[in-house]
């Protein structure tokens, strides 16, 4: 199917959408929502799974051919399996990647793939069982491992782990998580800790700049190199690999601006609007719209005309969001 490509007003290319399904979540991260939850969505106001595949019917062919479900906790709505079937059979779409905390993941792994998705990315900020409830606030037996492994058995390559380093709560497996590189294909990506709404008390303090983690890493497995990430082209991750490992260690820097210049992204938010920026403000409504039976291709367009350059994290300025589990991280 042809495609066209998509430009924002600084000529970047928009290629890519984050869709989120949900805006609950079993669990309850320190740095992302606060412990009794936030006020949920009303049911009504959340899309449909067939107002979702809708939506990437018509903007797949505007450009935004890679997809990546995420929520809140998008394993915990019912049927994913059934939206994954619907967005693959969307001909321009060329790759679906999903988010998750990897509860659910040894459960589904074979009936996402099955139903058509490419590759997984999962939360897994500590490897140590009694830390893991502790981070999440609630003890569901997740086991970072048993999710790699169930998800590499189903065949959803490349698996990417997804760690939040935070001082003094975590920073201390820096070492045992770049281990797993070693010998497990694995792509651990340490992420800054960025500070939105309420945080359980986490400060500026918690942050453990990339490069420190970097260091860390390198003296616990040695020389790291730069290396290929396990997709080109398609993120914000810097990566680096110690010789012959199996996996790779990527780096995400979101409080530089490093990666906004090359912001390839939108979002739609469980409730269909469009968020151009994870920390802006600029978002517009496709739900009315696509209820309305109105097209969604002008609206894009208007949406991507007011894309803005880069957030202002630096200044403390997260767009009014109050979590990231409310935008899809
Ligand atoms: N529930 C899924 C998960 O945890 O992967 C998907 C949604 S979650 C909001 C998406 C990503 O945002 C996760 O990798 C999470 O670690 C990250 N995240 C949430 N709040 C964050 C914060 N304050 N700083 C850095 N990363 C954060
Ligand atoms: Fe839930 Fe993901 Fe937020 Fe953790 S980071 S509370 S798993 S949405």
């Amino acid at each position: 199917m042809s495609t066209r490509i998509s430009r924002d007003q600084f000529g970047r290319i928009i290629e890519y959408l984050r869709i989120s399904v949900t805006d609950r979540c079993n669990f309850r991260c320190v740095y992302c929502m606060p412990v009794h939850g936030l006020e949920w969505l009303p049911k009504g106001d959340i899309l449909s799974y067939e107002e979702i595949a809708e939506t990437v019917r018509q903007l797949a062919p505007m450009g935004l051919k890679r997809l990546r479900i995420t929520g809140g906790e998008p394993t915990i709505r019912p049927e994913l399996d059934r939206l994954i079937g619907m967005l693959r059979g969307v001909g321009a779409v060329e790759d679906i990647a999903l988010s998750t905390n990897g509860v659910k993941l040894p459960q589904m792994a074979a009936s996402l793939a099955a139903a058509g998705l490419d590759r997984v990315n999962v939360s897994a900020d500590s490897l140590r069982p009694d830390r893991i409830s502790e981070i999440a606030r609630r003890n569901l037996g997740f086991e970072p491992l048993r999710a790699l492994d169930a998800a590499l058995a189903a065949g959803l390559r490349p698996v990417k782990f997804n760690v939040v380093v935070m001082r003094g709560i975590n920073d201390d497996e820096i070492g045992d998580f770049a281990r797993l590189t070693l010998d497990r294909e694995v792509h651990v990506r340490f992420i800054e800790l960025m500070p939105v709404g309420e945080m359980a008390g986490l400060t500026w303090d918690h942050v453990v700049p990339s490069p420190e983690v970097l260091d860390r890493a390198a003296t616990a497995i040695g020389a790291l190199s730069r290396a290929d990430g396990p997709r080109k082209g398609n993120g914000p991750a810097e990566y680096y690999a110690a010789p012959d490992a199996a996996g790779t260690i990527g780096v995400i820097t979101p409080m530089s601006h490093s990666y906004c210049g090359s912001c390839n992204r939108v979002r739609l938010t469980a409730d269909g609007r469009l968020r151009t920026c994870l920390y802006g403000t600029h978002e517009v409504n496709l739900r009315d719209a696509l209820r309305a039976g109105q097209p969604l291709a002008p609206l894009f367009d208007a949406a991507l005309a007011g894309k803005p350059r880069e957030h202002h994290l630096l200044r403390s300025d997260a767009g009014g969001l109050k979590a990231l589990s409310q935008v899809g991280g």
